[in-house]
């Protein structure tokens, strides 16, 4: 059975990075048809915040990436509470009293001799009556005592992976406030919930030995490991950086769709020719963990506005009924609305502007140089209603009466019914408009 888990602290707003592994745990479970799930890393309850929690759910409904189940780590300190006993009648966790500031001392001092800063673990010498001492001066926290050896694994991204956790520091799984951290949390969650597979960011690797160790330290089999390269800004600049500017819901803002934002993620890093999908079965049917690149990929947001357009450019009448309705467009002229401006949209709301021109048309735009012509021209026009003739004939005796011809004729009448220098075609737009505003 395939479980996969998308897990983010709810401490900030989701983002294309994490969105990156949401969306491919999400692919994972959906092409086993298995499960997924939303789990919330809310142990730290300084940073956690509801709004945050709210703000993800948002975002990953927006995008149709739904999820089974939703945990939270908040609701399970019981149980890590029941592994670190475990783990501390084994002596793989033992208590350490040093404050911050005397191990941040120790690590300058490591430095300075050329060494690695990692944690010498003194307090497993320290005798009961020692540590009965220090307990009275300042709470302890707890580490994890790891193996000194290389741990392997056979990664979906990366291939053969080996880390030397002789080279790190035992990890600290329980603060000195009781706070449980990350690295034990999700370990736990990770076994009893079952995941199968855990894919998570390039960033995570070193985590990964680390708790495959934890892991197998509970006398565990572990999970099919993918960690995928992390994203830069468009000129290889660290992605985080840009956070506040690339936030989903700001790209939600900014008009980007759905759809447009997960086929480019589908895709980014794999080498294969991006596909614009329509929907979350077609996306799964390209999707191949192992097609993904562990080189850093480049993301540029620019990217989404022409994939934006031509994901709107091909929605079903269906799909935007609703909208259109909203706006009051009448039932009889709806889809022969939508497929005249479809493909002249950037943004969803665009839809609207074009309406109102439709409707009310628009104050002309002429140039200085086109006045006369203009006006002439719209002495040709009779009053709507028009036809899709209507357009053709109006050029052709504009063209006769003012010997214009090609661009010359046709851009300032365009500007001058639709106060745009693009848009849809001219004679399929004309039996739409409503009403005309000429030139005074
Ligand atoms: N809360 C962790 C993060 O957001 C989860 C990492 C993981 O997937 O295990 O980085």
């Amino acid at each position: 059975m395939v479980i996969t888990r998308f897990a983010p602290s709810p401490t900030g707003h989701l983002h294309v990075g994490n969105l990156r592994t949401a969306l491919f745990n999400y692919l994972i479970a959906y092409k086993a048809s298995g499960t997924f799930i939303l789990r919330l890393d809310d142990t730290d309850p300084e940073r956690s915040r509801p709004e945050f929690a709210d703000s993800i759910q948002r975002d990953l409904e927006w995008l149709g990436l739904q999820w089974s189940r939703l945990e939270r780590q908040s609701n399970r300190l019981g149980r890590y509470q029941e592994v670190a006993q475990h783990l501390r009648k084994n002596n793989q966790l033992y208590e350490c009293f040093e404050s911050q500031s005397e191990l941040s001392l120790r690590r300058k001092t490591l430095r300075n001799m050329g060494k690695p800063p990692i944690y010498d673990r003194s307090a497993l010498a320290l005798t009961e009556a020692e540590k009965d001492n220090l307990r009275n001066k300042s709470p302890s926290y707890w580490r994890f005592k790891l193996d000194s050896k290389k741990i392997h694994w056979h990664d979906g991204i990366q291939g053969q992976v080996g880390v030397d956790t002789s080279s790190l520091s035992d990890p600290v799984l329980i603060r000195a406030d009781g706070q449980f951290l990350y690295t034990i949390a999700s370990v736990v969650d990770d076994l009893d919930m079952n995941i199968s597979d855990v894919v998570r960011g390039s960033d995570h690797i070193t985590n990964t030995a680390v708790q495959i160790q934890i892991m197998h330290a509970l006398g565990n089999q572990c999970p099919f490991f993918a960690h995928h390269s992390l994203l830069t800004g468009p000129s290889g600049e660290p992605l985080a950086k840009r956070l506040g500017t690339l936030s989903i819901g700001d790209l939600r803002d900014e008009g980007v769709e759905p759809m447009a934002l997960l086929s480019m993620l589908t895709f980014l890093g794999t080498g294969l020719k991006l596909q614009l999908c329509s929907s979350l079965e077609e996306l799964a049917s390209h999707f191949q963990i192992t097609a993904f690149s562990a080189a850093t990929v480049k993301f540029d947001k620019i990217d989404l506005v022409s994939l934006t357009a031509r994901c709107i450019a091909m929605l079903p009448f269906e799909e935007v009924q609703d909208e259109i309705c909203r706006l009051n467009v009448p039932a009889s002229m709806a889809e022969q609305f939508w497929r005249t401006v479809r493909k002249n949209l950037n943004r969803r709301d665009e839809i609207g502007d074009w309406w109102s021109i439709i409707r009310d048309g628009v104050e002309p735009q002429v140039a200085d140089e086109d006045q006369k012509f203009i006006k002439e021209a719209f002495e040709l026009l009779p009053a709507p209603p028009y036809n899709d003739q209507t357009w053709s004939d109006w050029t052709n005796s504009v063209s006769v009466h003012s010997g214009r011809k090609g661009r010359q004729l046709f851009m300032p009448l365009r500007r001058a019914l639709t106060g745009k220098s693009h848009g849809p075609e001219m004679n399929k737009l004309m039996p739409l408009m409503q009403k005309i505003i000429r030139q005074t």
